[in-house]
């Protein structure tokens, strides 16, 4: 049995970490107060199928068993679906859309989100899709692991390193780019959703995830950028004008929030679990951390287990 030391308590370090103490290792966690971590302004949606418009099988694959992990690890994870729609002008977008995905029926968007009754003929739903509160999440992992004992702390690791930080490893893993993503958290007391809503677009396709409150996670874009700036202008205003058209009530929504966050990925925007130098790094999670990294922490584990037989 070794000491591991996790480093970095984004999604990945703590889904890694997670998995380690379930498996009966002992383990640190370092954490760094230096960078705030992607997952800090993630969607938190866990839509396999969604992301299967764009990502090869595995994605879809591995995510069905990921609303799973969650749910027997934190709280708060909503099992509502997920709600695609388009504009009048773009509804062939959802004809694409359709079938690029499987897992959806058609259905007329009001009878599965009230507030769009009358707005939008028709729309995609995804049954099995799951979201939650990333913030939350992230907040409950670290709790569990401290009450597990394990030590979360910004000192030197002692142990065996498994390195979890995500773009700022990038400079140790050849091939890691990063892909910025601008969000903004909204509230209105007037608007409600039970689920993620994805507004198809063929340029600035955008979502919507309610959380509690009467907030919600209006995101995403997806830049080829290592820029940490803040949101642009023109990413704020391409997203609150996809919002209008979600809902023109959200006009009256109040910007709590924005926030830019750098997606770790490799060329083929999968993610790697790559051992060199002595230290493992599991990386690349792209635009899928919550939707991958408890299948890539167990398949970490499977992986550890073997090579200690
Ligand atoms: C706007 C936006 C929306 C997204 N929406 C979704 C979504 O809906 N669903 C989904 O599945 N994914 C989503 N993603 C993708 C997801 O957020 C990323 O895949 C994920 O955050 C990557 O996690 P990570 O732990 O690898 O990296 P990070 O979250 O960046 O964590 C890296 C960690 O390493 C730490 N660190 C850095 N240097 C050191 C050091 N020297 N020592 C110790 N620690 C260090 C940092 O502090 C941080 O804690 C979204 C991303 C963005 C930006």
């Amino acid at each position: 049995m070794s000491y591991w030391s996790v480093l970095g308590t984004g999604v990945t370090g703590l889904c890694v970490a997670t998995a380690l103490a379930r498996a009966g290792e002992k383990l640190e966690v370092i954490t760094s107060e230096r960078h705030r971590p992607a997952s800090h302004w993630a969607g938190g949606m866990l839509a396999p199928f969604c992301e299967g418009e764009s990502a090869p099988d595995v994605v879809v694959e591995w995510g069905q068993r990921s609303a799973d992990w969650w749910q027997a690890h934190v709280s708060g994870v909503e099992r509502h679906g997920t709600l695609v729609i388009a504009p009048p002008r773009d509804r062939m977008e959802l004809t694409r859309f359709a079938k690029m995905t499987h897992g959806h029926q058609w259905v007329t968007p009001g009878e599965i989100e009230e507030r769009l009754a009358g707005r939008f003929a028709r729309g995609l739903y995804f049954p099995t899709e799951a979201h939650l509160d990333p913030r939350n999440a992230l907040r409950e992992l670290q709790q569990a692991l401290l009450e597990a004992g394990v030590a979360i702390h910004q000192g030197k690791p002692t142990g065996k390193i498994i390195d979890c930080r995500g773009i700022h490893a990038a400079a140790r893993l050849p091939g890691l780019r990063a892909v910025r993503g601008e969000m903004l958290i909204l509230h209105s007391d007037e608007v409600r959703f039970s689920r993620p809503v994805r507004l198809l677009h063929p340029r600035f396709p955008c979502y919507l995830v309610p959380r509690a409150g009467g907030h919600f996670m209006l995101g995403a874009t997806m830049v080829e950028s290592n820029d940490t700036s803040p949101i642009s202008a023109r990413a704020m205003m391409e997203l609150l004008s996809a919002a209008y058209t979600l809902d023109p009530a959200l006009a009256e929504a109040r910007i709590i929030e924005t926030g830019s966050g750098l997606r770790p990925a490799y060329p083929n925007n999968l993610p790697e679990i790559r051992y060199q130098d002595g230290t493992f790094h599991v990386n690349g999670m792209y635009r899928h951390g919550f939707l991958l990294a408890p299948i890539v922490a167990e398949n970490l584990i499977q992986q550890l287990m073997q090579e200690t037989r």
